[in-house]
């Protein structure tokens, strides 16, 4: 299958792209689009076989459900039901935006994209390109990250490209995401609300509508308990190279680093750093993804950084690591995932 990519910031272009991206929708076909958070790989959420287009394209387990991704006025009837006043309030003030809200299923979702739970996950993307894909097709459209299985979510359109060329017939370039990391998820059928997967809206800014929201136990460090999200039980995010990240004050970090840099030496290392600490390291490969008190900027890089030691074929990497605070929660919750654990 031949791929073609549209530069959405051509209006020629954007106008083709907007225009195929809906016939290719309608038809149960699979577009890639932009959203605020990564890059998503759509289906319409009514069409079984574009929903198993979705599966097998990413080669993505079977039992790892979708997020249908809805646009302002879309009528929420035939997807959720039983929607509590609270997700209806998390709406009003988060939508569109990096959020996406855990809700009972209503019967005309297939179950495919539940991956056969009762509940359906939904959000609102703010992205101006999937706002109006969105429209434009008039489908709700379900989307998992644009990445193959196993691979860190894209967070440019040549992302899409290394995993999605020729196995679908669209992406749309929307330019690199703003967030970089996926939507926070906020399970809405129990009582009260529980956080499933850290993402772009921070913690801190939700419990300001949700006072007494939980965290999934099993999203904890050491416990032993299966993460209520699916998604969230795979080993994800891994650049090839073992990664391991260290932990302390900034000085504290950078000493650590150097030292496991000393004793790894004739590998190929690499680093995952900011700007003011990339002189300080003797390394092959010192990748600087922001500024130290910037951690939305690291955020925003940090897929594209394991992607790039995946390129240059490092043999171990060490990452350091930021509070985890506003978006430092997402960005620690997926570093942690590239390290599986690992720490020094
Ligand atoms: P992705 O967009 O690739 O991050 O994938 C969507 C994420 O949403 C995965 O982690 C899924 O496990 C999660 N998800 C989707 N639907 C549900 C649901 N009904 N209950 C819990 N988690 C869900
Ligand atoms: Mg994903």
């Amino acid at each position: 299958m031949k791929t073609i990519i549209y530069d959405m910031s051509d209006p020629e272009q954007a106008e083709r792209g907007y225009k195929e991206a809906a016939e290719i929708l309608r038809a149960g076909g699979n577009v890639a689009f932009p959203t605020e958070t990564v890059y998503g790989l759509g289906g319409w959420t009514g069409s079984e076989e574009a929903v198993r287009g979705i599966f097998t394209a990413k080669g993505r387990p079977s039992d790892n459900p979708l997020i249908v991704h809805v646009c302002p006025g879309m009528d929420l009837s035939p997807i959720a039901v039983r929607i509590p006043e609270t997700a209806r309030e998390l709406m009003r003030r988060f939508w569109p935006g990096p959020l996406t809200l855990i809700l009972w299923k209503a019967p005309e979702v297939p179950d495919a994209v539940s991956a056969g739970l009762p509940s359906v996950a939904v959000r609102m993307p703010s992205h101006p390109v999937a706002m109006r894909m969105l429209e434009v097709s008039g489908l709700p459209v379900a989307a998992p990250s644009a990445n193959l299985s196993g691979r860190p979510s894209p967070t440019t359109a040549e992302h899409v490209r290394e995993d999605m060329q020729g196995r679908i017939p669209l992406i749309l370039d929307g330019g690199p995401c703003e967030i970089g990391l996926e939507s926070t998820i906020v399970d809405m059928t129990v009582k009260p609300p529980m956080v499933l997967r850290p993402g772009g809206l921070p913690l801190e800014t939700l419990r300001e509508v949700v006072p007494d929201l939980r965290m999934d136990p099993g999203l904890g460090v050491a416990a032993n308990v299966t993460p209520k999200a699916p998604g969230m039980k795979y080993r994800h995010y891994a650049p090839k190279a073992p990664m391991t990240m260290a932990l302390g004050t900034p000085s504290e970090q950078e000493e650590k680093i150097r030292q496991a840099l000393a004793q790894a030496r004739g590998k190929k290392r690499g680093v995952l750093t900011v700007s003011e600490h990339v002189k300080d390291y003797d390394a092959e490969a010192v990748l600087a993804i922001g500024s130290l008190d910037d951690p939305d900027e690291m955020a925003a890089h940090l897929f594209d950084a394991l992607r790039r030691f995946d390129e240059l074929e490092c043999d171990v990497i060490f990452a350091e690591t930021i509070p985890q605070k506003g978006i430092g929660t997402a960005y620690m919750n997926r570093l942690r995932k590239a390290c599986g654990g690992s720490t020094i």
